[in-house]
């Protein structure tokens, strides 16, 4: 945003700023479900919870190989214990896929099941470089926090954050469920799968060859997460992904003769390549905005009030001057375009050898509306070389759900829980997850892990020192089973 451009907003904005903001309507639990929000000890199962994880974070579930079948096994035990039925299907050998549930007795269901959703399998980790202490596989309990939080105690392991927080406090929820013997109106299924953080595997097989057990209508699985001081001091939004990104990956190879490398001459398949690449890299496309984003802006808006509240939530203002500085933001600015990132080479022979074909590995992105093959053909037209082919290495669409749904209004008003400076609304994710297969077989899939964060610790996401707060994984565990219970309970 420019300075004259702020600054006519900001008069326009004091000019009117005698008008409100909107009335923004506020999500009510049903009366059902709100007599099961405080019949829990949360300080008994917080701590269990808290236990729940440890142990989880202590199995090896590093992918590859992934080894998910520990990782279910150790879900297993819990459910045995609480006597929640449950099948580990495999799709390979050790790659198990853990699909428990909660049913209503037969023929009383009115409506179609809810999917607590997570990936078994963590990423590998570089063990030498962790903290002796509280290294990947420990589940150790230490001091973790920045600054003020620093002798916050913290839990420590490959898959805190991603995702086996979420899958212990999915798995928490569904115990919570069966001791209190809440009535249900739907089946409730907790869904765990192999594979997430190499190809998806888990969640494939599962939808292709399960989907008769699951047949879930909402679900909840990693993606979103509550982010301090994310848009303006002092507040945290929670994200809720209601839409992915998909996927167009691209070998694109240049084709020229072949020749010494001591004399340059026109039309040599790296030169072709370079030219290529910078013609790609000189596209300049409009702006795609995904309604979320003037959604998420309104609520941060409506939460925040004054001039601020007032910009944002007004679509055309957001245009005028907010879109600026999210395109300064690498990962904002992913959101709003169909991109290409150039992600390695191949090809290359001896320093004075030019080689016949040379290649660029290309990391494409869609966004949802865009089909991986008209972004194929934008590409090719914007390269406009006879001399350069395409290879298609994995491509899928991205999609999205709608936030008008209870499930999404039960997430956002129990992640925020009354509390000021605290707002949760909808985004669109750069990335995929599982959540991507769901969504083709219609449900309304949710991104969130009710985790509040702050912008240091988005780091710790496949980093050398992951871990998240027991302040976390208690809050988190409250809002989610309330979140549940709003939409399960009879
Ligand atoms: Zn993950």
């Amino acid at each position: 945003m420019n300075s004259r451009s702020l600054l006519a907003a900001l008069s326009l904005a004091l000019l009117l700023s005698g008008c409100a903001l909107p009335e923004r309507p506020v999500a009510v639990s049903p009366a059902a479900a709100t007599r099961f929000h405080d019949a829990v000890d949360w300080s008994k199962a917080g701590d269990e919870a808290v236990e729940t994880l440890r142990g989880y974070l202590r199995v090896d579930t590093v992918n590859p190989p992934g080894n998910e079948t520990r990782g279910a096994r150790y879900m297993a035990d819990i459910l045995d214990r609480e006597k929640i039925p449950y099948a580990i299907v495999e799709s390979a050998p050790g790659r198990g896929n853990l699909i428990a549930r909660l049913d209503p007795p037969p023929g009383t269901a009115t409506e179609a099941p809810l999917c607590l959703f997570s990936h078994i399998d963590v990423v590998t980790a570089e063990v030498e470089k962790w903290p002796k202490e509280t290294g990947p596989l420990s589940g150790a309990i230490a001091p973790g926090g920045i600054g003020a939080d620093k002798d916050k105690p913290y839990i420590w392991g490959r898959g805190a954050l991603d995702m086996k927080g979420l899958g212990a406090l999915e798995l928490e929820t569904m115990v919570l469920l069966k001791r209190m013997n809440v009535p249900l109106k739907r089946s409730v299924i907790l869904l765990a799968v192999a594979g997430e953080e190499t190809d998806s595997s888990g969640a494939q097989f599962v939808v292709d060859h399960h989907w008769d057990k699951l047949q879930c209508s909402q679900s909840v699985n990693e993606g979103g997460i509550g982010i301090k001081d994310l848009l303006v001091p002092g507040q945290t939004v929670y994200t809720i992904s209601v839409a992915e990104k998909g996927t167009l990956w691209l070998k694109m190879t240049a084709h020229g003769e072949a020749g010494h490398g001591s004399t340059p001459a026109p039309g040599r398949a790296p030169d072709r390549l370079i030219m290529a690449i910078r013609k790609l890299k000189a596209r300049q496309d409009e702006p795609i905005i995904h309604p979320s984003l003037y959604e998420l802006a309104a609520r941060v808006g409506h939460e925040h009030g004054g001039i601020t509240g007032f910009v944002l939530t007004r679509p055309w203002l957001v245009d005028r001057l907010v879109l600026d500085q999210l395109m300064e933001n690498p990962a904002a600015r992913a959101t709003l375009f169909n991109t290409v990132n150039i992600t390695g080479f191949t090809g290359m022979k001896e320093p004075n050898v030019i080689p016949s074909e040379v290649s660029a590995i290309i990391d494409g992105r869609v966004l949802p509306g865009t089909s991986p093959e008209k972004w194929l053909e934008e590409i090719k037209k914007t390269v406009d070389d006879p001399n350069i082919t395409f290879a298609v290495i994995d491509a899928h669409g991205g999609n999205g759900s709608p936030w008008d749904d209870p499930f999404f209004d039960a997430l956002a008003k129990h992640a925020v829980d009354g509390r000021a400076g605290v707002v949760a609304g909808p985004a669109l994710s750069p990335g995929y997850t599982d959540s991507l297969f769901l969504r083709n077989k219609g449900v309304h899939a949710y991104g969130f892990v009710p985790f509040e964060i702050s912008k240091e610790e988005l780091a710790y996401f496949h980093g050398r020192d992951e871990r998240v707060s027991v302040e976390n994984v208690k809050r988190g565990l409250r809002s989610l089973f309330r979140a549940v219970v709003d939409v399960s309970a009879k």
